[in-house]
């Protein structure tokens, strides 16, 4: 058994055949990631007695004649920010290193309901905060590719995790960004869904208004697979959608034929690099399979860093105040009266990124400021997403880099986070407007770094967006 090379149908396949059981599987892959794990620290731990009985269940239905479920036996890694029952759920951050959530989150409880088969929790940066996996408090992650480099993110772990080979996919979360692009840096596919398209009852919160779970595959047909599983309206969360969940993987036959792709001159005026190469590669291979292709203007992306920084930090500034020494488990031992217990548990349970958002939320929101930067700010996303709104009337993607470089090297760019904040230039406006978006690899420079190819669409045209990273994926593998 290759854990590298399993795909979500070739172990449906290996079992419904009886190559392998559903246990054995899983005890393999516990060994394999492991073993590899040292390598990248992908992982902050494994749960393997909760893997072995999600194993034994998809087991017990084959036995029964029953079909096991659309992700059967499949190994899945889940970032460390989504809570998982009985099993440690730390969001990379000292104030939750012996966190043990009482509850799943839907997306768990969906997976493994399919079939799917959890292993353990993937690193990240500290409550979803960062684009290099650096701000974690238990230590950055390895790209698999470029073990010098940052695997971005900060969904890093699960980009990681199935880029080395030891998940077949993953749960990341995606505020602004962290699902894409450390998918490109990896070389995997990563989605962001329509918001409200997947609960986020159990994804601890960043900024809710912009807070996405998302898969991450080696192909899209298996995050599409994923997506199918956990999509969908929970009543214990009020902002999931209604809207029916389509089977995503109906339609990937690879004819693209005749659709519109946008090119958003705003994100390629800048892109003259070995990236900028490969992205024109990429719209070239789309139009050879019959897609056409126009120019269209984004005109409001020049304010999106800003725009994100704002309402993001606002609203982290309010959702991290519930980490108050109190409800949950980290205490400063050196705690005097009550505010010094909050003072000193915040002061010492907090890594530096997560407190420069706090302060800068807490900033923009203050009497006298909210006008001029919230409001503000609210305003610029209503554009933001009008732009999208506009561009949607002439075509039916959008085509854009995810990234403008490739993976950094590890301490590059921690010591200066307007140059880390510049590494989402081309992701946050898919989240300030809601749309769906995925990063699909598109190649690599000449050093040999993954570059992924973004794909926008409309609210809830995950389906156009999953077509044409397939077309596009098949014309790679050939
Ligand atoms: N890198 C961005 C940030 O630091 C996005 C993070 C995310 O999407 N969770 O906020």
């Amino acid at each position: 058994m290759h854990i590298p090379s399993l795909t979500i149908a070739s172990v449906r396949e290996g079992l419904l055949a009886r190559r392998f059981s559903a246990a054995e599987l899983a005890a393999e892959a516990l060994r394999y990631a492991g073993a590899e794990n040292p390598k990248t620290n992908a992982y902050l731990h494994f749960c393997p007695e909760r893997a072995t009985n999600a194993a034994k269940r998809v087991d017990d239905r084959i036995a029964r004649g029953e079909d096991p479920g659309p992700l059967a036996g499949v190994p899945v890694a889940i970032k460390d920010v989504i809570v998982t029952q009985g099993v440690r759920t730390t969001c990379g951050s000292r104030l939750l290193e012996n966190y043990i959530p009482p509850y799943d989150a839907t997306a768990v409880s969906r997976i493994e309901a399919a079939g799917g088969v959890i292993l353990g929790k993937t690193n990240c940066d500290e409550f979803a905060m960062g684009s290099s996996n650096e701000n974690s408090a238990f230590g950055p992650v390895r790209n698999p590719v470029a073990p010098n480099r940052v695997p971005g993110g900060s969904s890093g772990g699960s980009a990681a995790a199935v880029a080395q080979g030891t998940a077949v996919v993953a749960l990341g979360s995606d505020t602004g960004g962290s699902i894409r692009q450390p998918a490109s840096f990896c070389g995997v596919t990563g989605v962001t869904p329509t918001y409200g398209r997947v609960s986020r009852y159990g994804l601890t919160a960043f900024a809710s208004s912009l807070d996405h779970i998302g898969p991450f595959g080696r192909s899209a047909r298996d995050a599409a697979t994923v997506l199918s599983v956990i999509a969908g309206r929970d009543p214990r969360d009020s902002t999931s959608a209604e809207a029916p969940v389509p089977d995503y993987t109906a339609r990937l036959d690879g004819d693209v034929k005749g659709l519109k792709l946008g090119l958003p001159r705003e994100y390629l005026k800048d892109l003259a690099s070995e990236t900028g190469d490969l992205i024109a590669r990429g719209v070239d291979t789309l139009k050879r399979l019959g897609c056409e292709v126009r120019e269209i203007s984004l005109p409001a992306t020049d304010y999106a860093i800003a725009c994100y920084y704002i309402i993001a930090t606002a609203e982290a500034s309010s959702n991290l105040a519930r980490y108050d020494g109190v409800r949950y488990t980290f205490r400063s031992k050196a705690a005097g009266t009550l505010s010094d217990m909050y003072r000193r548990t915040r002061g010492e349970g907090f890594g530096a990124e997560c407190k420069r958002r706090i302060m800068l939320g807490t900033y923009v929101l203050s009497a006298g400021y909210y006008d001029a930067y919230y409001l503000k700010a609210q305003k610029v996303r209503a554009l933001i997403a009008r732009d999208f709104s506009n561009a949607f009337q002439q075509v039916d993607a959008i085509v854009a880099p995810v990234s403008p470089f490739p993976a950094f090297k590890l301490g590059e760019k921690v010591d200066d986070p307007m140059a880390m904040y510049l590494s989402d230039i081309y992701t946050i406006t898919g989240d300030l407007a809601g749309i769906p978006c995925m990063s699909v690899p598109c190649g690599a420079t000449r050093d040999g770094l993954p570059v992924g190819m973004q794909i926008l669409t409309r609210h809830f045209d995950e389906t156009t967006m999953f077509r044409l990273a397939d077309a596009f994926e098949r014309t790679q593998s050939t």
